[in-house]
């Protein structure tokens, strides 16, 4: 018998009822940690935050042994777009965000890197630093998460090497960290169903797995390498169970906070939190 008291597990969930609700939500489905947008993610005004409701929620996650949260910014956010109100509105809505997540201090901002649509790689990862180092202010109590990204497109962010990169070139570096989703490393090339171990150790190579901070558990509709980016309910795809089951079990992983973005209602993302928590149990007693 082990003394271990379980994985940070929980899921997306919409944040229209707003904080407090998100809190019980999660325990409801078995969860102790969730992602939400920090806006709409189409973009446009954020709502007004109701600071009652977060110190509800706050109250919440300390009552019920909450692990960190992973806020999503929109996905139509893009630091490196060639079009320069794009960049504009991502560097304010930024901005703006992690001013709001200062009253849930201590958690976690996950965006994409963005998308040089033809500009390369180089000159995105030169706008991605700008921007954060923009949006960034000294002392904030957030860590900015950079997600690792499937190479959908001009994507930045495939690999390791453009990641390690982002964060040596942003003055505000050394508040960054990562969060690795699952599916968009199998479809960019990683092969963690064959080979978790040699991933981690060239993870930790190129970019330092202290820097490691959350992940994104999906399985994959595609072959690994196939850039596409399209999620799979959890041991339904390509990588398959026993894939999770290594990543839940992997003492270098399963101490952080692990979000599903599968294509599920609440009851799914509950049965799929209850998998992950009983593999990660036998896994490692
Ligand atoms: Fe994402
Ligand atoms: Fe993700
Ligand atoms: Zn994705």
């Amino acid at each position: 018998m082990s003394n271990n008291p379980g994985i940070v597990l929980g899921c997306h969930l919409s944040a229209a009822k707003g904080f407090a609700a998100m809190g019980r939500t999660a325990t409801s489905i078995g969860a102790n940690t969730f992602a939400f947008f920090t806006r709409n993610p189409r973009g446009g005004n954020a709502k007004a935050i109701d600071k009652e409701d977060v110190a509800k929620l706050q109250a919440h996650m300390d009552a019920n042994g909450f692990g960190k949260l992973v806020a999503h910014a929109p996905y139509t956010l893009n630091l490196c777009s060639a079009k320069p109100d794009v960049v504009d509105f991502a560097r304010r809505a930024m901005a703006e965000d992690l001013q709001r997540m200062e009253l849930l201090p201590h958690n976690y901002y996950n965006f994409h890197p963005g998308s040089h649509v033809g500009q390369g790689a180089d000159a995105g990862i030169d706008l991605i630093c700008a921007g954060l180092d923009q949006a960034y202010e000294p002392g904030m109590k957030t860590t900015v998460l950079l997600e690792t990204m499937a190479g959908k497109g001009s994507e930045v962010g495939r690999t390791f090497e453009e990641l390690a990169r982002i964060m040596e070139r942003c003055r505000c570096g050394n508040m960054l960290g990562v969060c690795l989703d699952t599916c968009h490393v199998w479809d960019g090339g990683y092969d963690i169903r064959e080979n978790l171990e040699e991933v981690l150790s060239e993870f930790d190579r190129i970019i330092g797995l202290e820097r490691l901070k959350a992940l994104h558990l999906n399985d994959s509709k595609n072959p690994r390498g196939s850039h596409k980016d399209r999620h799979e309910k959890i041991g339904k795809g390509h990588l398959g169970i026993q894939a999770f089951e290594q990543v839940v079990c992997n003492p270098k992983l399963c101490d952080l906070p692990m979000i599903l973005e599968t294509p599920n209602e609440l009851d799914g993302y509950a049965a799929e939190i209850d998998l992950l928590r009983r593999l990660h149990q036998e896994g490692v007693r």
